[in-house]
Parts: structure tokens; sequence; C-alpha cells
């Protein structure tokens, strides 16, 4: 049976010893940058640009890799600033009780916004670096993005020829087996589970859902849409993340 009372899921941040959130998109969109499939989302919007988040064809493809350099030029994530959700989700780290951020996120703004490095588990890695697909060598995205303005549209890496990439997980690719493990550990020791601004359809991050249900741990939905997880949850909350998340860390502060 779920609740949708706010000061209820408060009265369990008060509560609880060990909160570990999950977030999605969804805490961004307040920050201007588009989620995949919300109703304003890149894909709900333009269905064939999941075309261009495919490990395969973006190998395979020169004219893949060099949309998708035009795409992070233009990207909103280097301008965007966090918003009170991520703010919030910094400022209840002060409380001690919570225990990791773990977010398909890769904007980086829960750093941004205080939250501690070694607090945030970047499930699908970062858009802040790049990585080569031959010889792993990583530069900040900084150093990378000039080349795009400056003509190169497909930059090949600078140590070895390789093909370049933003260091995230795309569709195809297999997450970091070391980032899984301190994910489900982190899991492991949550007391109040609560997955934020996502639609819980991309595993194996959804899947920390059913471990945590399955472990008994409350879990508790904040998005605005239906997800698949919401009959597992003791709480769906539907209001937007930058009003809702501020009330419950200021009501579970203690
Ligand atoms: P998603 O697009 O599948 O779902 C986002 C959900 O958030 C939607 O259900 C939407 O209704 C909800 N939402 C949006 N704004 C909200 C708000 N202000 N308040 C409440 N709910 C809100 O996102 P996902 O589940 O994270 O999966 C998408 C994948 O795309 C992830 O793997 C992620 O890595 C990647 N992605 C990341 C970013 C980013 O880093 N900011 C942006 C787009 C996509």
């Amino acid at each position: 049976m779920s609740v949708t009372s706010v000061s209820e899921v408060a009265r369990w941040f008060g509560e609880a010893e060990a909160v570990v959130v999950l977030t999605g998109a969804g805490i961004s969109t307040e920050s201007g940058i588009p989620d995949f499939r919300g109703p304003q989302g890149v894909w709900t919007r333009n269905p064939a640009a999941q075309h261009l988040f495919t490990f395969e064809n973006y190998v395979a493809d020169p004219e893949v890799r060099r949309q998708a350099w035009a795409a992070r030029l233009a990207s909103p994530v280097w301008t965007a600033e966090p918003n009170a959700g991520h703010r919030a989700l910094a400022e209840f780290e002060r409380t001690g009780r919570l225990r990791a951020v773990l977010t398909q996120n890769i904007d980086g703004l829960h750093q941004a916004a205080g939250s501690s490095a070694g607090l945030v588990v970047e499930l699908h890695g970062t858009a802040r670096e790049t990585a080569c697909l031959e010889c792993g060598d990583r530069l900040p995205m900084a150093e990378v993005l000039p080349r795009i303005e400056t003509g190169e549209a497909d930059p090949a890496c600078l140590e070895c020829g390789g093909i370049l990439k933003s260091a995230t997980i795309s569709f195809g690719q297999q997450l970091d087996a070391d980032v899984i493990e301190a994910a489900v550990a982190a899991t492991r020791g949550a007391d109040l589970f609560v997955a934020i601004g996502t639609s819980l359809g991309v595993y194996p991050a959804a899947g920390l859902c059913d471990y945590a249900v399955a472990r008994g741990t409350r879990l508790v939905v904040v998005n605005a849409e239906p997800t698949p997880y919401d009959g597992d949850a003791a709480a769906v909350l539907r209001e937007p993340i930058g009003e809702v998340l501020p009330r419950l860390v200021a009501a579970g502060a203690r």
C-alpha cells in the first residue's frame, strides 16, 4: 500500500539512519538539461536520437561520431547550474545519514551542488571527461571540445589515434564492475532507498530497487510520471523534485 503524503515521507527521512538515493535525468531538468523519456525528453521529441547513444553505431559509423560530437558541443550541461533538488541532497549529507548518491546522470551536478565526490557513484560515467576506446587515456572534456570548435568533426586520441568518446556508458557498453559493486554495497546498507527523477527503465540501475525491496528496505519513488516500481514503493511522490526534496530534507534534519 503506497502513501503519497510528503509529511509522512519526511518523517521517514527523519527516522532513517542510512538513506541511499538513486537519481536520474529528472533531477536535472530544472537545471535546463532535458531528460530522455519525460514529456519534453530528447527521445520523446525525437526517437531517432537513440541511434546516437548506441555503442555499436558509435564505433562503426564516423557520421554517428560527428553528430555525437556536435551534440556534445551544444550540450546544456556545460552551462547548467545545480538546482534546489541537487542542493537539498548536498544539504542532507551534513546530517551524516546520507550514505550514497547513486546517479545515472553524467552531468556532474551533484558534485557541483556540494555532494562529496566520495558519496557520489556515477553509474553511467561522466560527460566531463573523454576516454579513448583504444588505449583508455582520459582527458577533461574541456580540453577536447575546443578541437570541435576549430573544425575537427571526429577528434582522434592524441596518444594512439584511437576513437575518442565521452567517458559515459552508451547502450551496448558494460558498466564498470567496481562501480556496480559500490552501488550494491551502498544499497545493502540502506534503511531508506529513494529513487528520484528516473523512469526506472534502464538496467542494472533500476535493479537496485529490486535489491532494496527484496531486503525489506523501504522504497520511495519521487517522479512526475508512473514507474514500473510504483507498486513496490511505500510511497510515490509526484511533486516537482526541486520543490519536494527541500521539504523532505528540511523535515528530515535532526
Ligand atoms: P528518463 O528520461 O528515462 O526519466 C526521467 C524521469 O524524470 C521521467 O519519468 C520524468 O517524468 C521525470 N521528471 C523529469 N523532470 C522531473 C521533475 N522536475 N520532477 C519530477 N519528475 C521529473 O531518465 P533516466 O531514468 O535517468 O534514464 C535516462 C538515461 O539517460 C540515464 O541512463 C542517464 O544516464 C541518461 N541521461 C542523463 C542526463 C543527465 O545527466 N542530466 C540527461 C538525459 C539522460
